[in-house]
């Protein structure tokens, strides 16, 4: 048990270890927390490394997208520049054909594409006019200046090349119009070149926007860099632009991301940064404003990335990570919450396993503490471990007293020397072949079962015990009582025998089996009892058997010729019993009765023979006396004079006395002569044979003024001439024992018991004290002397002798004073 409250304690501390172990605490928030924000500063992070990307890319883009335009313009002034130089190399009278081959060589078309042509533009002062238009009519008779303006200088395009494509622009002079002639002018100014503003030219058909770019020329030894004198200005070279053409030449599309709007001046030269245009983003990721100084204009440049720059730069990295993460730190909580519930479960489980752990404990403890055996544990040494009430008890010692001492203690001394001899007793045996020895050194008998206890820390035994003085003594008394029994059954001198359904002998007692002779005794159990008997015997007692077991009991008196030859009468009654098992058994008790009935024979004999003797006797008694009573009276009335009073007295005496015994004689005759003859039996109505009674004792009736009642009375088969007797009798008693003043009432009554009838014949006489309600029924016996009331003692007697005859009996029940009831039975026949 203390092993089992240190387990439970164990469990306990277990368990509250585990209950604070079972809760979410700061740690694990803060676990959650710094995953948290580890997720969201790499989100920041990846996010913010993603934009650097994207904008070095996209700044890249513009980078680029600038440079292509500026290094494309630089290559178109190159070729103006390289128009000049030719120019001046010609001493700047190129004439037409000499230009169409120049430009020729350049495969403008080819290497240059967005550049609309080559042309020069000649300065020619008003009053010039004539001049030129003669000097370029010899080649071109058709060439004219136009359109007409007021300046006084014309700067017409003389050449342009090729010149299917500008064939319009020949002859248009720059001064007509503000825009072509302010850039003009200022390239001539300047001795840069200068692209004029937007202007549509006149050979597009599309009417797009477009520019003219400028590159002036001198006279020859003007140094071109420092000349700023208009007067050595001979003209320009110049490159018509479409602007959109010029960006299809500047700029590929493919693997470009941004989009490009280019506004001079509030004219749009070129947008792509507008629905329609193929992947414009109205939502742009970046946009770009910038203004670029482009030879004389200022070009503003608005960059959007495109589409394509989106879908480079769509990288879900960022809210991947913070996803991830998120999750991630949704699993870490959820992975606290399930593991402190989890924890908690485990708590709560431990808690139930403690709870029903100490229940258990409680209960076992209780278990061996009410126990009504006693419990005792040992270790392996023989010392005391535990020691439960019963015990206590058992040997008068305390528990306390007990724990941590040899178990020896608890032994006779001389029961211990024994053991050691023997190798003691081992785990697992059941003995009650063992003593104990209380603490004042009684000595009493207890049965034990001991068994091991494994465990891991030691192996320790159990024994129950329990104290079985009282079953000891029980059962020697049982075996005392077994012996006795055994005693009667071998001398009794009936005979016992026990039988099985089968009818075979289980059981017999010396007086059964010396029925037998002596060489078949031993193999009489088990026979069955028909085979060493007569057909008749053998059937009679399977009979009887039969009857015992169906009825439970039977009984008869039998003439049997046994096994050894001899013949006897036994009295056998048989009693069915069943045993513990429900198998049912008879019980067969036998009285040799040989003797008894031959006595009885002898004395039925010799009882006839007094009968025959009494009647014979009583008859032969008759004429004698009738002689005295005849001849004294004849003595009395002839010699009445010769003899004095005393002699007539004493013959009267004589006479009397003669009378009495002839009613006595004839009493007796009538007494020795019942049953002497067969009887004769008839269907009596009762009812009817009761006037026949009453008629017979009508005088006694009158004269007393006697009541006589009866009952509905029943019908009988039976002697009439008898039964009317015993009535007579009975209710003359009833009528004669009375005290002279009362006025005698007599009641017959009747009632049904089992088989028989009884009736009842009661007065309200005298009565008579109970202890001679048996000898009234006894010949000539009487209670009074002759001179109170007449009779002779015989009419009960007679009763009693007729009813007996009638198979019933007769008795009676009286108090003195208090009048008496004569009851007698009759055996209800078939017949009645
Ligand atoms: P008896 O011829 O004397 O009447 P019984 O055999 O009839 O002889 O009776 C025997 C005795 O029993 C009687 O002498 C009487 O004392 C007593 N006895 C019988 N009947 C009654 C009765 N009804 N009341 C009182 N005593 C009775």
């Amino acid at each position: 048990m203390e092993t089992s409250s240190r387990e439970l304690q164990l469990l306990l501390d277990e368990k509250d270890r585990i209950e604070i172990g079972g809760r979410l605490h700061w740690f694990h928030w803060l676990i959650v927390l710094s995953s948290l924000l580890l997720t969201i500063g790499a989100w920041y992070f990846a996010k913010t490394q993603v934009n650097l990307k994207a904008e070095r890319h996209y700044n890249r883009e513009v980078d680029r997208v600038l440079d292509l335009i500026s290094e494309r313009m630089q290559k178109y002034e190159d070729v103006l520049w390289g128009g000049v130089a030719s120019m001046r190399a010609h001493n700047h009278g190129m004439n037409y054909d000499e230009w169409k081959r120049y430009s020729e060589t350049l495969r403008i078309e080819e290497k240059y594409p967005g550049i609309n042509g080559l042309g020069v533009i000649y300065q020619v002062p008003s009053d010039k006019k004539a001049d030129f238009l003669a000097q370029q009519r010899l080649r071109r008779p058709l060439f004219k200046i136009h359109p007409p303006h007021d300046e006084k200088e014309l700067l017409p395009i003389t050449y342009i090349e090729p010149v299917k494509n500008n064939a319009a622009t020949v002859g248009l002079d720059m001064s007509h119009e503000e825009n072509r002639y302010s850039a003009a002018k200022k390239a001539r100014d300047t001795g840069d070149s200068q692209i004029t503003g937007p202007i549509v030219l006149v050979q597009d058909a599309q009417k797009t926007p477009g520019f003219l770019f400028y590159a002036p020329f001198y006279k020859e030894d003007a140094n071109i860099h420092t000349v700023r004198q208009k007067d050595d200005f001979v003209g320009l070279v110049y490159a018509p632009f479409i602007f959109h053409r010029l960006m299809e030449g500047a700029l590929k599309h493919e693997g470009r991301h941004v989009g490009i709007k280019i506004i001079d001046d509030g004219t749009v030269l070129f947008d792509e940064n507008h629905t329609g245009i193929d992947g414009f983003d109205p939502d742009p990721m970046y946009q770009t404003i910038t203004t670029v100084e482009m030879y004389g204009r200022h070009w503003n440049f608005e960059i959007l990335s495109k589409l394509s720059f989106k879908a480079a730069h769509a990288t879900y990295k960022p809210w991947v990570i913070l996803l991830a993460g998120i999750i991630i730190d949704s699993l870490l909580l959820g992975l606290f919450v399930f593991l402190a519930r989890s924890n908690r479960r485990a708590v709560d489980f431990s808690s139930r396993m403690a709870e029903g752990y100490q229940s258990r404990v409680e209960h076992l403890s209780n278990v061996i503490n009410e126990a009504i055996d006693g419990l005792i544990t040992i270790d392996m040494h023989g010392v005391v471990r535990s020691f439960n009430p019963a015990c206590e008890k058992m040997f008068g010692y305390t528990a306390d007293e007990i724990i941590g001492q040899n178990v020896k203690v608890l032994m006779p001394d001389d029961y211990l020397e024994e053991q050691n001899k023997s190798d003691g007793q081992e785990a697992g045996v059941h003995s009650s072949d063992v003593v104990g020895r209380t603490k004042d050194g009684r000595i009493f008998p207890l049965e034990f079962s001991l068994s091991e206890i494994h465990s891991e820390k030691e192996n320790l035994y159990s024994a129950i015990m329990r104290d079985i003085t009282d079953r000891k003594n029980y059962e020697r008394k049982i075996e005392d009582k077994q012996k006795f029994q055994n005693l009667i059954f071998s001398t009794l001198p009936d005979i016992l025998f026990v039988k099985d359904e089968e009818f075979r002998i289980v059981e017999a007692n010396d007086a059964f089996l010396a029925l037998y002779p002596e060489d078949m005794r031993d193999s009489v159990i088990g026979m069955s009892s028909i085979e060493n008997y007569s057909k008749e015997d053998a059937e009679e007692f399977v009979a009887q058997d039969r009857i015992a077991f169906d009825k439970g009991y039977s009984e008869i008196e039998e003439t049997i010729t046994f096994p050894t030859g001899e013949t006897r009468t036994y009295f056998t009654k048989k009693v069915r019993f069943e045993n513990n098992d429900g198998a049912a058994f008879i019980l067969g008790v036998g009285r040799d009765i040989t003797k008894m009935k031959k006595t009885e024979e002898e004395l039925v004999n010799s009882n006839e023979e007094l009968e025959r003797f009494a009647y014979v006797a009583s008859h032969d008694l008759q004429e004698p006396l009738r002689m005295v009573t005849n001849f004294t009276s004849l003595l009395s009335k002839r010699y009445a004079e010769q003899l004095d009073d005393t002699a007539q007295e004493y013959l009267g005496f004589a006479y009397d006395g003669a009378v009495r015994m002839q009613t006595l004689v004839a009493d007796l005759l009538e007494y020795a002569r019942l049953g002497g003859e067969a009887e004769r039996y008839s269907v009596v109505d009762v009812n009817e044979i009761m006037p026949i009674v009453l008629g017979n004792l009508a005088e006694a009736i009158t004269v007393s003024k006697a009541k006589v009642t009866y009952d509905d009375l029943p019908i009988l088969y039976t002697n009439p001439v008898g039964f009317i007797s015993v009535m007579q009798n009975l209710i003359g008693n009833g009528l004669k024992y009375q005290e002279p003043e009362t006025v005698p009432e007599i009641h017959v009554a009747v009632r049904k018991e089992d088989n028989e009838w009884v009736f009842s014949i009661a007065d309200n006489g005298i009565g008579m004290k109970q202890e001679s309600a048996e000898k009234i029924f006894e010949p000539f016996k009487r209670l009074h002397g002759k001179g109170t009331y007449s009779g002779t003692g015989m009419g009960l007697a007679i009763c009693r002798k007729i009813i007996e005859s009638f198979g019933g009996r007769v008795w009676m029940e009286s108090e003195l004073g208090k009048g008496s009831v004569f009851h007698f039975s009759m055996p209800i026949h078939e017949e009645s």
